[in-house]
């Protein structure tokens, strides 16, 4: 286009120098005829008034029209016809300006008659019209050319116009084009990468075609596909730390139920340890076992078994849940716990070896209760003890055992400052204690109470005959004959040497002579020995004394009375009982 557009310029601007080429011909030619009239002038007025400047002017326009014609000779170059003509006409102007020489030359010479008279021959003015004639053709022509010219000028430039209007249009709807792709190009690429961005945006998984059709496209989406890939791994790394942080959580509050429940167990263990150490009893012990083994472990039938003192033996101390048990026990043998030392528990039928005193049952544990490295006794379970309940069975052995050395370590303790060691029986000290006990009971209840003071007859015998050991051995079988033969709730005492004191609540004196004879009788029956000796017959005298209202409380004047009716006995021949004389008379009132 902007070929076209320049050669169409370039066109027209050689027409326009046609024309132009034209127009100059036309002015120089008729400059040549003007100047050649101004000479004809110059010469008239020259020969008319003599002036000298009138044939200057004369020189100077013939030379000018020669110059001027001269030129048109040359400007006609190109055109034959022209040049032709123009070469005519200077010959014609040639001529004529000789002819017009002529009188002036007469003139100069001072002939201005001649000069006049030649002119007024009229000589010459066919060759003036001849070039006016020629010079107008000339002209006509030229102009004719011209006419031409600046037709084919405005032709051009009409082009240059209509090539300019055309150029013009097709550039703007060529731009129009190029800006209507570059929008599709541009569009279509974004929308896409929008959409991909909305979809990302909900959570999709939204990749962009990386064959965009521009490389800065084809960049734009694979950037923004490494982008998306990053994207989608930190919000699955996200979901799987919050997954994981779930798990640690749900772990931390099952954790911190396990605390709590442990600290549950460790209270209530706590509370069971110190009702154990308080306990007197091993009944009363057995009872805090009873009551707190079963919350500590509940739906899980079981018993607790200890050594006997002689530990040949295992004895249940107590027992929960329904479980029927033999009193005698079972011997450490019998059970894989004690022969271990460490837990044994049946978890399927038939899985592991069943202790002997287990025999019967198909899933059991026996954890055995250690003590300073000392096995006391087993905790035997029926059923299966629950893994989460195994911390509980730990501490609940551990807290058993700890209390029940406590407990038998007490009890030793306080048998030792209330039995006397060679029999047995209790000592005087407890026998003081218990009565002042008993004798307030009796008081508040109003039921009777009685007291017995026995003495072996010619006990000195034994010592000096046998040997104090064998004394110590007739103390020993006349204590035992009376434990055993004396009721549960009598309290059998020894009361210092050959003496005992019996406490007998609950009965009067005439009920209790009964039984003091059946002991006398069974007494005077034994047959002891000591040292491979047959000690010989032995016997004892009893006094028999009920408390009243008008005793002192301490029991005092109730072992004096009784301690009165065993001298009567020992008075009255030994191996015998007697009844308290205050005893006698209140009766036979
Ligand atoms: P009686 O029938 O009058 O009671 O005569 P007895 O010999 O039993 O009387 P006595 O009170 O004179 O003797 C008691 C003796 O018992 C004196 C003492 O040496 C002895 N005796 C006291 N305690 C013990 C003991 O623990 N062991 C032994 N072997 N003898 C003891
Ligand atoms: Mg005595
Ligand atoms: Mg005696």
């Amino acid at each position: 286009m902007a070929w076209l557009l320049a050669d169409a310029a370039h066109q027209t601007g050689r027409s326009f120098r046609w024309v132009i080429h034209s127009a100059m011909i036309i002015e120089t030619t008729d400059e040549a005829l003007g100047d050649l009239r101004e000479a004809e002038s110059g010469q008239r007025g020259f020969v008319l008034t003599h002036d000298l400047s009138y044939a200057r002017t004369f020189d100077e326009r013939i030379n000018s029209a020669a110059a001027n014609m001269a030129r048109v000779v040359a400007l006609t170059t190109d055109n034959p016809v022209q040049h032709a003509r123009a070469r005519a006409i200077a010959r014609l102007m040639a001529e004529r300006t000789i002819a017009l020489g002529r009188p002036l030359k007469l003139g100069r010479a001072g002939d201005f008659a001649g000069a006049r008279a030649f002119i007024a021959s009229g000589r010459g003015r066919e060759l003036m019209d001849a070039i006016t004639v020629r010079t107008q053709s000339f002209l006509d022509e030229e102009r004719a050319l011209q006419t031409v010219r600046v037709e084919a000028a405005e032709r051009r430039l009409a082009r240059s116009q209509r090539l300019s209007l055309a150029g013009a249009s097709t550039l703007a709807i060529l731009l129009l084009l190029a800006c209507a792709l570059l929008i599709r190009g541009i569009r279509r690429p974004l929308a896409a990468m929008m959409q991909a961005m909305t979809e990302l945006g909900r959570g999709q998984k939204a990749r962009i075609a990386e064959g965009m059709g521009s490389r800065e496209f084809t960049l734009l989406a694979r950037g923004y596909n490494a982008m998306a890939d990053r994207l989608e791994l930190a919000v699955a790394k996200q979901a799987t730390s919050e997954q994981r942080l779930q798990v640690a959580n749900i772990d931390l509050q099952n954790q911190g139920e396990a605390l709590r429940e442990r600290n549950d167990v460790i209270e209530l263990l706590g509370g069971m340890a110190h009702r154990m150490q308080a306990a007197r009893t091993d009944e009363e012990l057995a009872q805090i076992i009873r009551v707190f083994v079963p919350r500590v472990l509940p739906d899980l039938a079981g018993a607790l078994y200890a050594h006997n003192n002689s530990r040949n033996l295992l004895v249940p101390v107590a027992y929960w849940g329904g479980l029927t048990l033999s009193p005698d026990g079972f011997p450490p043998d019998a059970c894989w716990a004690l022969r271990r030392g460490r837990s044994h528990c049946v978890l399927e039928p038939g899985a592991d070896i069943v202790c002997g005193h287990a025999s019967g049952e198909e899933l059991y544990h026996c954890e055995p209760l250690l003590a300073g490295g000392e096995v006391i006794g087993v905790l035997h379970l029926r059923g299966r003890v629950p893994r989460e309940s195994r911390f509980r069975l730990t501490v609940l052995t551990e807290n058993i055992a700890s209390a029940l050395v406590n407990h038998r370590l007490q009890r030793s303790l306080r048998e030792q400052t209330i039995r006397d060691p060679l029999t047995g029986l209790f000592n005087r000290r407890y026998m003081e204690e218990a009565l002042a006990l008993e004798i307030a009971r009796a008081s508040r209840s109003g039921q009777p109470l009685s007291l017995v003071m026995c003495d072996v007859d010619h006990f000195k015998r034994f010592n000096d005959e046998f040997g104090h050991d064998a004394g110590d051995a007739v103390l020993q079988a006349v204590s035992a004959e009376m434990r055993n033969r004396f009721r549960d709730g009598d309290v059998v005492c020894r009361y210092g040497g050959e003496e005992f004191t019996i406490i007998a609540p609950g009965t009067d004196a005439t009920a209790l002579l009964n039984r003091v004879e059946q002991v006398r009788l069974a007494i005077a029956e034994l047959n002891i020995r000591a040292g491979g000796q047959r000690l010989g017959a032995t016997s004892m005298s009893f006094g028999i004394a009920t408390w009243t209202d008008a005793m002192d409380r301490d029991g005092t004047t109730l072992i004096k009375a009784a301690d009165a009716a065993l001298y009567d006995a020992k008075r009255a021949g030994r191996n015998r009982a007697k009844v308290s004389l205050v005893e006698a008379q209140r009766v036979a009132a």
